[in-house]
């Protein structure tokens, strides 16, 4: 799997980092932060979740296999 955020569609609402706080994380200027763009296999369904919360339409999962 890897994950992509659109920085220009994120309006920081921080829902992703609800879901999946391994994956993704707000900085101290609430800038989104994946923190890594191929999370481990038992991170892939909140992954998921997070894409389909995702208000903005702003993650994109790939599934690589
Ligand atoms: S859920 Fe979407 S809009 Fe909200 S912080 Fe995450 S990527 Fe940005």
């Amino acid at each position: 799997m890897l994950v992509h955020v659109d920085a220009d569609s994120c309006d920081s609402n921080g829902l992703c980092e609800q879901y999946a706080p391994e994956v993704f994380e707000l900085d101290s200027e609430d800038v989104l932060r994946v923190k890594t763009d191929s999370p481990e296999q038992r991170h892939w369904a909140a992954v998921e979740q997070a894409a389909r919360a995702c208000p903005k339409f702003a993650i994109t999962v790939v599934d690589t296999e």
